[in-house]
């Protein structure tokens, strides 16, 4: 049987594809984030992605775990805020779980992610419905599980995700916001989407876009 592979040239371009998005969506990103926080969720993620940029420019990781490690750590020590720790522990978490690989199979990579959702909620502690980026991410997960059960290739099954991830983006906004600063804001958060679960839906569109223009096959 043969099976969907991502080559560490894919995923990189992953990672690029992701920051382009981010950098398109800045102010947007900050506005959400001026309605229910302290307007920085674009800042700081652009920050930390054109750090990891800059970092791919002259240091080509050649295995996924030193790729998503790189994009950890500078996303831990450049972005300031609640989203560093978070979106650099998801990275890290991924990294560990992908391994010295320079491919991975797309079954592998759908669990390393999820081992990288599994880091991000020990460190942050969401729970559904909390109006966070896991109200997002976790639907987008459990549709990443279902076409990589359905044997879908990488950009199909990401894309399916990025679906998923897009509604549970969206189902933020009647939420009452309960994990960080938007808590403060207690019912006041009510009719505003979560910038964190904005910026996480981008994840997958990036993996869906990247994985499509990559010249990706079956494994011999
Ligand atoms: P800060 O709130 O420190 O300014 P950012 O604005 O960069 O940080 O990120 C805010 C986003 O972080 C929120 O929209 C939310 O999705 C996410 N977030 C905040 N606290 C938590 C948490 N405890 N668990 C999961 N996600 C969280
Ligand atoms: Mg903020």
């Amino acid at each position: 049987m043969t099976q969907q592979v991502v080559a560490v040239g894919a995923l990189q371009a992953w990672i690029r594809r992701f920051a382009d998005l981010v950098a398109e969506q800045r102010e947007y990103l900050t506005e959400l984030d001026s309605a229910i926080g302290d307007a920085d969720h674009g800042i700081n993620m652009e920050r930390g992605m054109r750090a990891v940029c800059e970092k791919l420019d002259t240091n080509v990781p050649a295995t996924a775990d030193e790729l998503f490690k790189l994009v950890g750590m500078t996303l831990v020590s450049s972005v300031g805020g609640a989203s560093g720790p978070l979106y650099g522990t998801f990275f890290l978490r991924l990294g560990a779980a992908c391994g010295p690989r320079d491919a991975i199979s797309l079954d592998e990579l759908a669990k390393a992610f999820r081992a990288g959702v599994e880091g991000l909620v020990g460190r942050g502690r969401p729970e559904l419905g909390d109006k966070t980026m896991f109200d997002c991410l976790h639907p987008g997960l459990e549709a990443l599980d279902a076409a990589v059960a359905g044997k879908q290739t990488p950009a199909a099954a990401f894309s399916a995700a990025w679906r998923a991830a897009v509604a549970g983006r969206d189902g933020t906004i009647p939420m009452v916001a309960r994990k960080g600063r938007a808590s403060y804001l207690g019912e006041r958060s009510v009719g505003h989407q979560d910038p964190g679960a904005t910026s996480s839906a981008l994840l997958f569109e990036a993996a869906s876009a990247a994985f499509a223009a990559s010249p990706l096959g079956p494994a011999p």
